[in-house]
């Protein structure tokens, strides 16, 4: 469930300035100026409270968790059970029904593997796909989102669908009821667009899913680090995020699988720690999550994401939100007097529906020559198709430009990355 940013109390600037003091790496010079980092979308900085979460792992309980005979392994399983209890409680579920992955792009491919991979036991079977099923994603998807479940239809003879988007990019949400058919066995979309920033229309999406007994796949990516969400409430069968973006550390991630969904869902990856016996013809697995973390763990990473969620949470999800929406506000307000800029993605859009993110096409200036303009101002942005090549293609655009902020963005960051663009224009035109 996500709640309406511009209803919750902001972070004022002072809040922003003692947040961006727990960010050491903010205060780095750029071509002897200082950062602007406007590339949150990509990855987000991390602050010292994760910092030091993974050290501290590693100076005092380094070990592998649930094998060792000793006191190490004991609190180094421990501490990793209460993160997994954490990061699960930050999203609305209970730690049982999350799965340590390396981040969401391995999180998709579990997801789709194990599905094809049905074969273990009845209820095993009943979530296997045949030709005739469908699988519907969105035009607007990130890769990780795509390819994963092309990569299924061919397994599995299922046949992919889409969600079109229109010419400005937003989803056509009127022309759901015809393409997620009594036929679709699984819907899956982002809920916050990684190239428009826009938050799509979750309920009426799952209200459909839904009715033709679909399965639901929520890509949290972008959600997550940035409005507070609640998978319960949502009602998603699935979901998928990454730590990395949500001020932890890089090569750790969730699957989130409703407690019978999870249960029914076959392993991927099999080997060590995932097994209850093995014999030389086969092997039993264990209940779920392990069933779906084979072999030695991400333990210090799942650590320094847990840190990250009570970061996040002290601060509090709502203001973290409300911060997106001014962000994303004064962004689109101070584009829109910019000529030549579009921006992709405004059209009917309000700006509370929409986080501290956005993507532009600028007039006569390729992404990656303002890209390099920018840097050259020590602003930070991502350039290129941000890895939605068919989102790109259907706007018509080999490449954009994306600002993205998080909860330490500050208005000047905004005003220097605004004032970068128009002077782009003139330096260019
Ligand atoms: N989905 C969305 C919407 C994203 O923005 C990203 C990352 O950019 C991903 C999936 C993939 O995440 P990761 O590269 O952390 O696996």
């Amino acid at each position: 469930m996500t709640t309406t940013p511009s209803t919750q109390a902001m972070l004022s600037p002072a809040d922003v300035e003692r947040i961006r003091g727990d960010f050491p790496i903010l205060q780095t010079e750029v071509n002897g100026h200082p950062l602007a980092y406007l590339d949150s979308g990509a990855t987000s900085q991390k602050p010292l409270a994760v910092l030091d979460a993974e050290r501290d792992f590693y100076l005092r309980r380094n070990s592998a968790v649930h094998r060792g005979a000793h006191m190490l392994a004991a609190e180094a399983t421990e501490e990793f059970e209460n993160a997994r209890a954490t990061v699960a409680g930050f999203v609305g579920v209970t730690a049982d029904e999350i799965v340590w992955t390396s981040g969401a792009t391995e999180g998709l491919n579990l997801l789709a593997y194990a599905l094809s991979n049905a074969t273990f036991s009845p209820e095993h079977a009943a979530l296997r796909l045949s030709p005739g099923d469908e699988i519907v994603v969105t035009e607007q998807e990130h890769h990780a989102n795509l390819i994963p479940w092309q990569q299924l239809a061919l397994r599995t003879g299922a046949t992919l669908r889409f969600i079109p988007v229109d010419d400005d990019g937003v989803l056509r949400v009127d022309l759901i009821d015809e393409i997620i058919t009594e036929r679709a066995r699984l819907v899956t979309f982002s809920h916050v667009s990684n190239v428009l920033g826009t938050i799509n229309p979750v309920s009426e999406i799952i209200a459909r899913a839904r009715q033709v007994g679909a399965i639901v796949v929520l890509d949290a990516c972008q959600s997550v680090p940035h409005l507070p969400v609640d998978l319960r409430a949502l009602d998603v069968d699935f979901a998928v995020f990454s730590g990395h973006k949500m001020l932890g550390p890089t090569g750790v991630g969730v699957l989130y699988g409703r407690g019978p969904m999870l249960d029914a869902l076959p392993p991927f990856l099999t080997g060590g720690s995932m097994i209850t016996t093995v014999t030389m013809e086969g092997a039993e697995f264990l209940p779920a999550p392990q069933r779906f973390e084979a072999g030695t763990q991400r333990v210090s990473q799942a650590i320094a994401l847990a840190a990250a969620a009570r970061y996040l949470d002290a601060i509090g999800m709502d203001r973290i939100a409300a911060h997106g929406a001014h962000v994303g506000r004064r962004l689109l307000d101070g584009l829109d007097a910019i000529d030549g800029v579009r921006v992709i993605g405004t059209a009917g859009h309000q700006y509370d529906e929409r986080v501290g993110l956005a993507s532009i096409d600028v007039a006569g200036i390729h992404a990656h020559d303002l890209g390099q303009f920018l840097d050259d101002r020590g602003i930070a942005v991502r350039v290129g198709h941000h890895c939605t090549q068919p989102l790109h293609r259907r706007l018509g655009l080999t490449a954009t430009t994306r600002a993205s902020g998080s909860l330490y963005t500050t208005d000047d960051d905004i005003d220097r990355f605004l004032q970068g663009v128009s002077d782009a224009r003139t330096y260019f035109g």
